[in-house]
Order: structure tokens, then C-alpha cells, then sequence
């Protein structure tokens, strides 16, 4: 059997991270190995938010259980998620740690990193987006400065400063601009802001309403002119049938939907609905961001800026300087630590 080790990994934001609901600058990840009877080691992060029910000592609780059903093959892949997901429901970023890690070893057994074991082309990775949190105008306006190099912002809407935000960016800078309300609007309040997102030259809307609300996500799809992004209502391949004619698109998180292999499954779905897909991440150091950025070549949408919002990143892997995200070439998932 595969042999499991974890440890609590302390990551700060260089400014206070916050959205429609809260937020704070200190956050706790685990950082997962598993290592085969030769020695070889493959790395994983769990990135657990207490929104989807998790927090770190839930995933080292959680690890507990699932190291008794670890294979001793890492390429047993498909067969690992079903059992683990069987053996304990629920704790997806966990699962995710060890599906990163599982695949992180099997590419290093074989020496190729794990987009090319998939056989997708790294230079198809779209541009990432860069994440301005809720905050004031002051503040806000030095988020823009350290983020000049940052062609397309994700900005976080949802409170009732939404329209000094959208001015004070607007000032500023003439970049692309994409909204994400984290839930924080209702139908009404919603149909008002499009002609306002709309002025202000905002590209793409993600998760305006609760996530149970669905027929109020058509009813804001039929009114809108951008796409429509489902985040919080779409968390494993079973959301997406309830959200086909509803949304314009889903936002896949390797800490919502338990494992790399999920993510793929959740792409092929949504394809097969003529979705757009997006890819996203948690505040998470750069090896759990890697993970997510080697299924990128697959997708339209990238906002893989958890580790670059961080202080200090633990480890070195994807990265999205000037906004171009790069995927490292070595083998399985190519991070190291810093
Ligand atoms: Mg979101």
C-alpha cells in the first residue's frame, strides 16, 4: 500500500482576501505524500473550505480513513476514487489531495508530467485571470497598481459597495473585467445590475444567486447579453444536468469535486451540453493550483490566482506571471519546494 504522510501548511494573502460572504488573510491547507515502495513520492494539497463543509482538521481526520483504502499500484487511478468516495462521501478537497498526488506519482514513474500522460498540449492553457477582492476604493485602487501586470481581473461583487467598486476600477484601468457575486444577489437585484455590468464592459457574470436557485439562473441567462457561470450550484458531475438551459457555463474546483479525474469527467459533460467551462481554485498554495492547471489545456476560462495572491508560496509550480498561465515540464506534476 501506498504510505501517507500530511501536514498542516500555514499560507497568509498579502492583503486581506474578501468576498460576498467574509473572508480573512490567514488560511490553513494540508500538504499530502504518498510514497511507494521504492521511495518515489507524489504530492497533493487539500485545500478545504469550510462553505463545502471542510476545514483542515477535517481533511487530516479524514486522511485517517482514506489511507486504509490507498492502493500499492498509483496507476490504479479510476478504481481509487470510486473506493475512496465509497469508503467516506463528502470531503472533496481531501480526495483531491490524493488524486493529485496519486497522479503526481504515476507521471513521476514514468517520467512525463501529467498533462502529457493525458495527452493535452500545455501551450492550449488559457490566460488566468487575477482576483480583486471586496475592499475599499483606496485600497482597491493599490490592488490595481500591484496588478498591472494582470490583463484580465476577476473582480468579487456581492456586497452593497458593488457600484464604488465597479467606478473605481473603471477609473483606473480599461482591462478586461469579469464579475463574480459569490452568491450575494437575488433575481431582482440581479436583472438591475446587467445593464450595469453591461456599461461598465464586464465580459462574464459567475454565480450572481444562491446555488440552489436554478430557475433563477435561466431567468438571468434569457436577460443577459455576457455568459453566465455557475460556481457554488455546480460542485460534481451530478450538478450539470440540472444546470443544462440554465447557466452558460460551469466553474470546476479540484477542492469542490474530489478529484482530477472528476474534473475531466465534469469537462467531457459539460462539452456534451455545449457548456463553457472554466477551472478555479481556492485560496491554495501553487502546488494545488498545479494540479488544477494541467487539466487547463481543456477549458476556456482560467482563474488559477490562489498562490498568487499569496505572501509567500511554500512551493514552485504553474505560475501566471503577466497573466499567461505556464505549466511546469517536469515530471508528474512538476512542483518543487521552494
Ligand atoms: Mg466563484
Amino acid at each position: 500500500m501506498l504510505r501517507l504522510q500530511a501536514e498542516y501548511l500555514a499560507l497568509r494573502t498579502r492583503h486581506p482576501f474578501i468576498i460576498a460572504r467574509g473572508g480573512q488573510s490567514d488560511y490553513r491547507t494540508v500538504w499530502i505524500r504518498l510514497t511507494d515502495a521504492d521511495g518515489n513520492e507524489g504530492w497533493g494539497e487539500a485545500a478545504p473550505n469550510r462553505y463545502y463543509g471542510e476545514t483542515a482538521e477535517t481533511v487530516m481526520e479524514t486522511l485517517q480513513v482514506y489511507a486504509q483504502h490507498l492502493p500499492a499500484d498509483p496507476f490504479d487511478l479510476e478504481e481509487t476514487d470510486r473506493r475512496l468516495e465509497t469508503a467516506l462521501h463528502g470531503n472533496p478537497s481531501a480526495r483531491a489531495a490524493l488524486s493529485a498526488a496519486m497522479h503526481d506519482l504515476a507521471g513521476k514513474r514514468l517520467g512525463v508530467p501529467v498533462y502529457q500522460m493525458w495527452g493535452l498540449d500545455p501551450a492550449r492553457a488559457p490566460m488566468s485571470t487575477f482576483t480583486i477582492g471586496i475592499d475599499t476604493p483606496e485600497r482597491i485602487r493599490m490592488k490595481l497598481h500591484e496588478a498591472a501586470e494582470y490583463p484580465i481581473l476577476k473582480i468579487k461583487l456581492g456586497s452593497d459597495r458593488d457600484l464604488e467598486i465597479l467606478r473605481t476600477i473603471r477609473d483606473v484601468t480599461d482591462r478586461e473585467l469579469r464579475v463574480d457575486a459569490n452568491a450575494g444577489w437575488t433575481v431582482k437585484h440581479t436583472l438591475r445590475m446587467l445593464p450595469i455590468l453591461e456599461e461598465f464592459g464586464v465580459t462574464v457574470l459567475e454565480q450572481p444567486l444562491v446555488p440552489s436557485d436554478l430557475e433563477g439562473f435561466g431567468i438571468i441567462r434569457r436577460a443577459a447579453t455576457i455568459p453566465l457561470i455557475a460556481d457554488e450550484s455546480c460542485k460534481t458531475v451530478s450538478d450539470i444536468p440540472g444546470l443544462v438551459g440554465q447557466v452558460d457555463g460551469i466553474n470546476i474546483k479540484l477542492a469542490k469535486c474530489g478529484s482530477l479525474r472528476e474534473a475531466i469527467r465534469m469537462i467531457a459533460t459539460a462539452r456534451a451540453h455545449h457548456m463553457m467551462v472554466m477551472v478555479g481554485c481556492m485560496i491554495e498554495s501553487s502546488l494545488a493550483i498545479t494540479a488544477a492547471a494541467h487539466v487547463t489545456p481543456l477549458v476556456d476560462i482560467v482563474d488559477l490566482d490562489g498562490a498568487a495572491l499569496l505572501a509567500e508560496d511554500p512551493f514552485v509550480g504553474a505560475t501566471i506571471a503577466g497573466g499567461q498561465l505556464r505549466l511546469p515540464t517536469g515530471p508528474g506534476l512538476g512542483v518543487t519546494s521552494r
